[in-house]
């Protein structure tokens, strides 16, 4: 399938995990991809990597215009980038709390400030195909135990991604949001590794789990590439969960 011919995408975070794997699959759907990343080593093949911090605005508006000057046009930005935390309001202070918000938040804001004018020349000439995916997390809405930053900062990706789909629906641009639950990533793997035992830990994590296992950052992936197709040309502030039904079941014991 090349339904993404002809789009220039921007994925940030994207040379690991579920940031790697949506720039996979959209390079496999006919789409050009930038990359942009704190480390790039782990770009897939074929992207055009840049190295860039979300938390500087300079990085972001020049690996914007990196990805233009390269490509010409820019019409489909999945801003990825973030970082966790883990406690309680008491475990983390104020310091901890600026720095997840400034990746987690304010990153995606810079990436939307800097890729936004792109993207309004883009949907003159591509209706319905000019768009901002942004991974938030079940943790926005799910009341997770010791997640209070963590989810606080998607919290707010949720509703950044809502306001900002009302603003530029009239322009043509798209906003929308995945919500992954617990994703097969790198991320999710030195969480465990942290644990005394790794292995049943993950046994536990999988239990836990309505589907009995986790989310693989390709199904998160082909979740992001529809939402930037033109077959989502009428899909705009919207949370497409992918989370194996954590957060839409409620299952109980048999
Ligand atoms: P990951 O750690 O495998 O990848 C994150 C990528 O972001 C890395 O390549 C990292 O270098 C990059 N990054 C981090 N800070 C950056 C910065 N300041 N500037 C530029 N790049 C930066 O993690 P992942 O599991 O693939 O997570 C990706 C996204 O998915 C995050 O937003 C995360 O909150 C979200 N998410 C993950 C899960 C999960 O279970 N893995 C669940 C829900 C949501």
């Amino acid at each position: 399938m090349r339904d993404l011919a002809g789009l220039n995408a921007l994925v940030t975070g994207g040379a690991s995990g579920i940031g790697a794997a949506v720039a996979a699959e959209l390079l496999r759907r006919g789409a050009r991809v930038a990359v942009l990343d704190l480390d790039t080593r782990g770009a897939p093949d074929g992207t055009l990597a840049l190295a860039a911090d979300v938390t500087s605005d300079a990085d972001v508006r020049d690996a914007v215009a990196a990805a233009v000057g390269e490509f010409g046009a820019l019409h489909t930005v999945v801003s990825n980038a973030g970082i966790g935390a883990v406690g309680t309001v008491e475990d983390n202070g104020d310091d901890e709390w600026r720095r997840v918000l400034d990746v987690n938040v304010l990153g995606m804001v810079r990436t939307a400030r800097h890729a936004l004018p792109h993207l309004r020349r883009a949907a003159a000439d591509r209706p319905g195909a000019v768009s901002v995916t942004h991974t938030c997390s079940i943790a926005a809405t799910a009341g997770l135990p010791r997640r209070a930053l963590y989810s606080a900062s998607k919290g707010a990706v949720l509703s950044l991604t809502l306001a900002m789909a009302a603003d530029h629906v009239r322009e043509g641009i798209r906003v929308n949001c995945v919500n992954p639950g617990t994703a097969d990533t790198p991320w999710v793997g030195r969480l465990l590794d942290r644990a005394d035992d790794p292995v049943a830990e993950r046994a536990a994590l999988e239990a836990r789990q309505p589907m009995g296992r986790l989310v693989s950052a390709a199904e998160v992936a082909a979740a992001v590439a529809y939402l930037a197709s033109p077959a989502a040309a009428a899909v705009t502030g919207t949370a497409l969960a992918v989370d194996g039904g954590m957060q839409g079941l409620r299952l109980r014991p048999a």
